[in-house]
């Protein structure tokens, strides 16, 4: 069962930890990720939540769940929430991030197709144990450039995602004023900026490296329930 997850907070004369809060996460944000999975790019963000209880340390196991076939690795950046928020101006957005760290929005394709056929929410999809694995968060104030960044995948030591965060639809930035629009954003919020192209399903054993320059890596197992 998972346990209250604690982030230690990434300022360096910082001693404290944030209670994982919610997982704001944004799809379609690479238009070539958007095609691959034939849906059109966006016109504003595309959010959806997962749940704190799927967050996942590095060095653990992604568990794939008897209820799907087909789990999708998306490598993506994640910002951490520093600094309580609503209505934020894009101006001040980066103000908010305390800290960077590479994550994964790990997702039951199979279940999701099946939901976005009947209309039904991704929560189930994208929001079992163990489907937001997250590496350790490095300060805000250590990243030049949350647009200027290269993010990789590779399973089994072989390349599977490469990408730019400079080919973010919608920055860093613009993510944090526009979901703050909806949500108040609060210390220990996640944001997971989406997916670059190149997603596809984990099997029983795979080691994945996910990547993003500047950033410790995040490495986890895989193992079929
Ligand atoms: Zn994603």
């Amino acid at each position: 069962m998972m346990e209250e997850y604690r982030i230690p907070h990434p300022n360096r004369d910082s001693n404290t930890t944030l209670r994982a809060g919610k997982l704001v996460c944004i799809g379609r944000n690479y238009a070539k990720h958007a095609r691959e999975l034939g849906n059109a790019v966006p016109t504003s963000p595309m959010i959806f939540l997962k749940p704190a209880s799927a967050l996942l340390s590095s060095g653990g196991v992604i568990v794939i769940p008897s209820m799907s076939n087909e789990v999708h690795h998306e490598v993506e950046l994640v910002c951490l929430i520093g600094k309580a928020g609503s209505h934020i101006r894009r101006n001040q957005a980066l103000e908010h991030v305390a800290g960077y760290a590479v994550g994964l929005d790990m997702t039951a394709r199979d279940v999701q197709l099946k939901a976005k056929e009947k209309g039904h929410p991704w929560s189930v999809a994208k929001g079992f144990d163990t489907f937001a694995p997250l590496g350790s968060f490095v300060s805000a104030e250590d990243i030049a450039d949350p647009q200027d960044l290269t993010i990789s995948l590779t399973i089994n030591d072989q390349t599977r995602q490469e990408g730019h965060t400079g080919d973010m639809i919608f920055p860093v930035d613009e993510l944090i004023a526009y979901a703050s629009t909806i949500f108040t954003l609060q210390p220990g919020d996640l944001l997971f900026t989406g997916t670059p192209e190149g997603v596809g399903p984990v099997s029983e054993g795979d080691q994945l490296v996910a990547k993003v320059d500047g950033l410790p890596p995040l490495e986890v197992g895989v193992h079929k329930a």
